[in-house]
């Protein structure tokens, strides 16, 4: 298949008006939010509600009058310019970012295994009233990578119509700003016979307000310290049966479980991740290059490699090392927007993107030297901020082991 590398001109229209937002709002509340953790990014969240609001509302509109599929004369845009906006918002500030009002995982759940009726029944709320967040729990204390390994449990109540939830989520973003303080929804994973492992895996939309939920330990983290992360305790939680997204049948087959649903989501997630990533990496890149300039330091391009300094060699090597997992992250993104499988593509990213932000910003941190390692600027903090991009969504080593059997023909029982 043929991907074209060029971004469309709207997107690239939207990408200047993000680059304002990211360099008159979210960089001034940079260092305060980090240094504050818990504190919300109001200007932030009220810039975004009302533009995010309007497209939500809009995207809504389409799916009702049965517009949301891609036009017959060519694949649509979507993907690709989520993932522009992502980079751009990340090299803004990515822990703010990932406070964007929006149903953000939650949605992407719905978005690969919901129906019509519960994607307009789930985003309408996203599209009126106060900013309101989306979350998606799978991780417990004792299921990170590992996901198979889940013990929240949904039992049905016949009497009801309703599932029951009980168990322990953690490290949930933006668990508390869905749950507790807006509107919001979080989709949580929950088994629904332990001994199907990943077959009886299904995704349950919980609403704000439900009782028997409630918010435990919100983290104090490394980076990303503007984002909240939550703990969820379901305490026989009762869920509308209506809630739970897609089919209630354990189908023990390799590739249809109901964890099928579950990569779905990261198949539209990943690319958004790595997107992010780039972000910080490029804000990085970006910082360094000014500095060494303003120190006599040029980057030449088309220059014969041994006529080259070593600290050019080195912002080279950043620049062509955020290229390629910037290259990787278009393919896998156009490829959704193409209706294509991108699971391989979507983990391949990933992966790159998550090594390539956290060498980058570790280079530019070695490379300024002391003040490299001073609060005084940004890149310290935008090295705290990198690694979490080879954490979330799968770490390295998971994605890498997803490439590995896709490539290589293995299921997940072969190749663990
Ligand atoms: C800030 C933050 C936000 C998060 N947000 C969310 C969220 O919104 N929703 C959510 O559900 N989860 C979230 N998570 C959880 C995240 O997805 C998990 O941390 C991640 O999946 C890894 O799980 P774990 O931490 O339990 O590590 P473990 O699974 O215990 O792994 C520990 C280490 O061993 C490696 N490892 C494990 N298995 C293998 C293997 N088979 N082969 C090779 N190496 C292996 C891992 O790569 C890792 O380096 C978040 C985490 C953080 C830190």
């Amino acid at each position: 298949m043929a991907i074209s590398f060029e971004i469309p001109e709207r997107v690239l229209q939207e990408r200047e008006m993000l680059k304002s937002v990211a360099e008159n709002i979210m960089r001034p509340e940079s260092r305060y939010l980090d240094e504050h953790e818990h504190q919300r990014p109001h200007s932030f969240i009220k810039a975004m509600w009302y533009v995010l609001r309007d497209q939500q509302a809009k995207a809504l509109q389409k799916l009702t009058n049965g517009e949301d599929k891609p036009k017959r004369e060519g694949p649509g845009i979507t993907y690709v310019r989520m993932i522009v906006l992502a980079e751009q918002l990340s090299w803004g500030d990515v822990g703010q970012y990932l406070c964007m009002p929006a149903p953000l995982l939650a949605g992407s759940a719905i978005e690969a295994v919901g129906t019509k009726e519960q994607k307009l029944r789930f985003l309408k709320r996203f599209a009126e009233g106060e900013p309101k967040w989306g979350a998606m729990a799978m991780t417990e204390p004792g299921a990170g990578s590992d996901t198979s390994a889940i013990q929240t449990t949904a039992t049905f109540d016949p009497e009801t119509n309703e599932w029951i939830l009980n168990g322990e989520k953690i490290f949930c973003t933006n668990g508390k700003l869905a749950l507790e303080e807006s509107d919001g929804i979080v989709v949580v994973w929950a088994t629904v016979d332990r001994n199907a492992g990943r077959a009886g895996m299904k995704p349950f939309v919980v609403e704000a307000g439900t009782p028997g939920v409630k918010i435990g330990k919100v983290e104090i983290k490394h980076g990303i310290r503007a984002s909240d992360t939550a703990a969820i305790v379901l305490d026989n939680a009762r869920i509308p049966a209506e809630n739970l997204l897609g089919s209630p049948e354990v189908i023990q087959r390799e590739g249809t479980a109901g964890f099928k649903g579950a990569m779905a989501t990261f198949d539209a997630s990943r690319p958004m991740v790595a997107a992010s990533a780039i972000g910080v990496g490029r804000a990085a890149l970006e910082f360094l290059k000014e500095k060494l300039a303003e120190h006599g330091i040029q980057i030449p391009y088309g220059v014969p490699y041994h006529q080259l300094s070593a600290v050019q060699r080195d912002v080279l090597e950043m620049e062509m090392q955020l290229k390629a997992a910037w290259l990787l992250t278009l393919r896998a993104a156009s490829m959704l927007d193409h209706g294509l499988h991108n699971s391989l593509e979507a983990s391949m990213a990933k992966v790159k993107a998550g090594k390539v932000v956290t060498q980058v910003t570790q280079k530019a941190v070695e490379l300024l030297g002391t003040m490299g390692y001073s609060r005084e600027w940004l890149v310290e903090k935008w090295m705290r901020d990198g690694k979490i991009n080879d954490i979330y969504e799968g770490t390295g080593q998971i994605n890498l082991l997803i490439v590995a059997r896709r490539i290589l023909g293995y299921t997940s029982r072969e190749l663990q």
